[in-house]
């Protein structure tokens, strides 16, 4: 296993679970006095390029309605979907897959929600706004590098934002047009938010 071996391999040529030599190889670290570290994709850690159009639609969905929890074991992006837009849980996944490909992504099915997650702790440096705390009842200020992003996708942003904690509905009207009514239709987008900052 020192030479690089995969647990999966040392566990299939054993023939024991998986979860058991990894858990070997973690006492075996311990006693050492080694540390693992996660292999990570972060681009705030690792200085690589990244999707900023994916980002700005997922600092949207972010701010709008979805929270990190970063515990002791316990690391993770959830962004809350409607179950009846599909469509917006298939992009809010791919946007997360495209800001850090490597993370485990899953999605919980709950009555009437679908809540997207991404697991790792990295999630924080991408959105330094997490603090404990709700969002409402602390000030929400952009880093220099994301107002940047802001600024140069501001579409992408509010769509994430509509998309998490707004609607669209359809108002109508008539006009009398040559001598006749007629009906026009046209959209209107609403975001609520409860935080001053957020808005
Ligand atoms: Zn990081």
């Amino acid at each position: 296993m020192r030479q690089g071996a995969p647990n999966r391999l040392v566990a299939e040529h054993l023939n024991i679970p998986r979860g058991t030599v990894g858990w070997w190889r973690s006492e075996d670290r311990k006693a050492r006095g080694e540390r693992y570290e996660q292999p990570t994709d972060c681009p705030n850690c690792t200085g690589r390029e990244f999707d900023e159009i994916a980002y700005a639609y997922l600092l949207g969905l972010y701010l709008g309605d979805g929270h990190i929890v970063s515990k002791t074991k316990q690391h993770r992006l959830s962004i809350f979907c409607n179950a009846t837009q599909t469509g917006l849980i298939a992009a809010a996944e791919e946007a997360m897959r495209k800001v850090m490909p490597l993370p485990n992504v899953s999605q919980r099915h709950k009555t009437g929600c679908v809540e997207v997650k991404s697991y790792t702790r990295h999630w924080t440096c991408m959105f330094p706004q997490h603090n404990p705390g709700k969002k409402h009842e602390r000030p929400i200020v952009l880093e220099p590098w994301q107002q940047g992003i802001v600024d140069a996708h501001p579409w992408e942003f509010i769509r994430g934002l509509i998309h998490s904690d707004g609607c669209r509905i359809t108002n109508w009207t008539t006009r009398i047009v040559a001598g006749e009514p007629k009906r026009y239709e046209y959209p209107r987008y609403f975001f609520t938010n409860v935080s001053d900052d957020i808005r």
